[in-house]
Parts: C-alpha cells; structure tokens; sequence
C-alpha cells in the first residue's frame, strides 16, 4: 500500500457527526438575519491582493504575514479572502449597490489565514459575515449587536459576553496615537520585541498583546475612550444608551482596539468563557471610510463575523447536541417481504416529516438493531413479515426505557410522532 496522502495542517474536514450542529447554527443564524432584513450575497474565495492591502492594512498581522497569496498563470497576484468585508465593499461598489442606498447584507462560507494552528485558530476556517451600508447613526452599531445577542438566544448559547469601544475618527485616532508612543517610549524597557516592532508600524496594537509580563504597562496607559473627538463620544454614549434600553449588558473594554486597520468608532466582540486562549467568537464594528478607501463614494457602514468553528465548539462544551443530523427512525426488516415493503413505508413516514433510516445491509434482528443503536435514531422500528401480514409492527425505543409495543402500521407515523416530541 502506498503512503496516504494527508490534508493540509490547519484546514480541516468536517465530518457528519458534527455537520448536524453546523447546519443547525446555519439555518437559525438565516432565519435571525432575514427577521432584520439582511440579504444573502455570495463572492468568490479568491480577489486581487490589492483589495486586502487598501482595506485591511499593510501593517497588520493578516497581510503582513498570514495571507495565501500567489501569482496566477498570468503572474497577477492574487490572494485567498481572509475575511469577507473588504471583498463585500468590492463587490458592492463594483455592482452599484451602494451610493445612495441602504443594503444589509450577509455571507457565509470559508476564509484563509496562515496562522499557528491550534485550538480555535485554524487555517481554513468559517465565518458567518454581516455588512449593513449607508446607516452612520449608533442605532445600526445597536442593531447590529442586538442580532447577535437574538442569534445566541436562538441557539441557546450562554456565557457569552459583549464588551464595546469606540476607536473615533482617524483624526482622533492620530492624535491619541501620538499619545500612546510617547507613553510606550517612556516604558521602552518592559516591551517585548513584538510590542516595539509595533511602536513603530501599529502602536494601538501593542493594547491588544497577550504577552503577561506586559500587562501592567498597557493597563496603565492612556485610554482612547478619554480623548474621543466629541462626535463619536455622542456617537459612543448613545449607542450605550440603545444598548441599555434593549436590556444588553456589556464591558466598555478600552483595550479592544481589533487587528484591521478600517474600524472607526464602534468596534466590539462577543467572548466566551467556554473557548480558552481563542475567548471571541463573534466580532465587528464601524468603518465608515473603507468605502470611500477603496475607490467608492463615501458611505458610512458596520458590520461583523462570527467564528464559525468556535460557536459550534461552544454548543458542544454546552452539550446542546440536538438535531445533530441523525435520523429519528431505523427500520429493522426481517424477513423477505418485510425487505420488499420496508423501503415503501421508509417513504410513506419520510412524507409524513419523519427522518427515516433503512436498513438495507440485512442480517439478523441482532445486527440490524445493532446498527440502528450506532445509527443514533432514538425509535427502531421491527418489521417482520408475519406481523407485515397482519398490519402490525413494533416500535422499540433506543435511547429511552420504554416497552417495546405492537401498533398497526396505519398508526405508525401518527404514535411516532408523539413519542419523538415528548
Ligand atoms: P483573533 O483575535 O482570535 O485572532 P481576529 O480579530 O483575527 O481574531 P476577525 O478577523 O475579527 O478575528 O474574525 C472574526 C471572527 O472569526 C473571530 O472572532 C473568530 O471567531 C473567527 N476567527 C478569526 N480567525 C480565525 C482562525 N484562524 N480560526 C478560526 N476562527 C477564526
Ligand atoms: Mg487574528
């Protein structure tokens, strides 16, 4: 035999066992965007390298050093979307769906990073993105938020907590970066080596390090909630106020400044205990001049993306197993005739709504019901031809202690159906 090819470090197959959970969380995160008037869009996996050093940022981590980029065929380079927001202002200005109008918007599917895989941090992961333009007022920043807050409802994700900032405008931003040098100059001897790269290229993202020994100084530094330009800490308290209304609880978390370079005002995340070292789960926030930044009309915009992977690890630390793709039922056919009719009565009950597995390997009612226990069903249900010939058969639950009983086959849907929503 020869040696077994191996996927790529970081990127994953999701296997069945776990898709039922992915495909729940998929369907309720539709339904909630839809009841705000978000609409899907779809875009490709692959864009112009350009796009992500205008948006994103020359000096931040995802371009500096974790970008898929390559040159094609005919030597334009040409990089893997590491996120979804600047490909959806692309597409959005390049389409005319912007200038002059109000679009909320939504896209799922995967994003390419090349970061150190571990636990939560993969290189082929998902996001579930969310992009509303042309709303410059908090209330958006507050819809936004409260969407997410209704989605982990839906989904009955607990311990899940919203911590806000406001980054202001560029201009403020400049003037407050100026500040934080001089403060870092000032304490030059504690920073790692990161952290003085940083001073340079990306001050605002020395506040971010995880780095223990750097704790102090970056708790002691000047906050950028105290030297807002006066606009966006209107903009800031109301949101504040909106988000106190709707009765959402949040920290004002001066530190959460976010790895791209577009925010401006409103940024936030959702972080969870249940997640270790990789805490959020959901992220987003203001970017007002991306637009305009990436040869649109000026068009004031918000938005977020949640994890994919790390919102359904959070469902499996919570056990919330349900609906996890497995069938409700397995026929167990034993016999000739049973065999020839199961598969018709697997058809009847799958028009009835019931999902319904058949057995079709064979074998005794010993392997059958084997299999129908590993098949994860919660009801088997016994078919045998001399039952079949009375219009009887036996409903045996698998997961639960009850009497196995004999019932009429013309009753079988309707009893099934009871049993399953008890
Ligand atoms: P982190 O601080 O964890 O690196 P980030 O700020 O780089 O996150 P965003 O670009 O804001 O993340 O992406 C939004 C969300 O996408 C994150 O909150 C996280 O849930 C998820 N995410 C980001 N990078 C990865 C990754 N490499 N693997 C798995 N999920 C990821
Ligand atoms: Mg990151």
């Amino acid at each position: 035999m020869s040696r077994a090819i191996q996927a790529i470090r970081g990127m994953n197959d999701l296997l069945p066992d776990v898709l039922g959970l992915w495909q729940r969380v998929e369907q309720c995160a539709a339904g909630t965007l839809r009841a705000y008037g978000y609409r899907e869009i779809r875009l490709p996996l692959l864009e112009k390298t350009e796009l992500y050093v205008r948006s994103i940022g020359q000096v931040t981590d995802i371009v500096e050093k974790e970008m898929y980029t390559f040159d094609d065929r005919n030597g334009e380079s040409l990089s893997l979307r590491p996120e979804g927001t600047a490909g959806c202002v692309r597409a959005g200005i390049e389409n005319g769906l912007l200038h002059n109008q109000i679009q909320r918007l939504w896209y799922a599917g995967p994003m390419f990073r090349h970061e150190r895989p571990q636990r939560g941090r993969y290189r082929q992961f998902h996001q579930i993105g969310v992009e509303a333009f042309g709303m410059s007022g908090p209330e958006l920043d507050a819809e936004l938020i409260l969407m997410s807050a209704r989605l982990w409802r839906e989904l009955d994700v607990h311990d899940v907590a919203l911590q806000i900032n406001s980054l202001g405008t560029p201009d403020c931003r400049a003037r407050y970066r100026k500040l934080l040098v001089d403060y870092f100059e000032a304490h030059r001897s504690v920073l790692d080596e990161d952290s003085l790269r940083r001073l340079q290229t990306n001050p605002l993202r020395i506040l971010d390090s995880k780095n223990p020994a750097l704790q102090g100084v970056i708790e002691h530094a000047p906050s950028l909630v105290d030297h807002l330009d006066a606009e966006s800490a209107g903009h800031f308290a109301r949101l504040c106020a909106l988000l106190d209304d709707a009765g959402v609880k949040y920290a004002v978390n001066p530190r959460l400044v976010r790895g791209l370079d577009y925010y401006t005002r409103t940024v936030f995340e959702w972080v969870s205990a249940a997640l270790g070292a990789q805490a959020t789960v959901c992220a987003g926030g203001r970017y007002d001049g991306l637009v305009e930044q990436l040869g649109g009309r000026a068009t004031p915009a918000a938005g977020f993306a949640l994890g994919m992977e790390r919102l359904v690890e959070i469902l499996v630390e919570q056990k919330s197993l349900a609906c996890t793709g497995v069938p409700q039922l397995y026929l167990v056919l034993l016999g000739e005739v049973a065999q020839r009719r199961g598969a018709l009565l697997a058809e009847r009950l799958r028009d009835d709504g019931l999902f319904v597995e058949c057995d079709a390997a064979g074998g005794s009612l010993k392997s059958q019901l084997r299999r129908a226990d590993r098949s994860g069903a919660a009801y088997a249900v016994l078919i045998g031809d001399a039952e079949l010939s009375a219009g009887l058969v036996s409903i045996k639950a698998l997961r639960v202690d009850e009497v196995q009983e004999q019932i009429s086959e013309l009753n079988l849907a309707q009893v099934l159906k009871q049993r399953l929503a008890r």
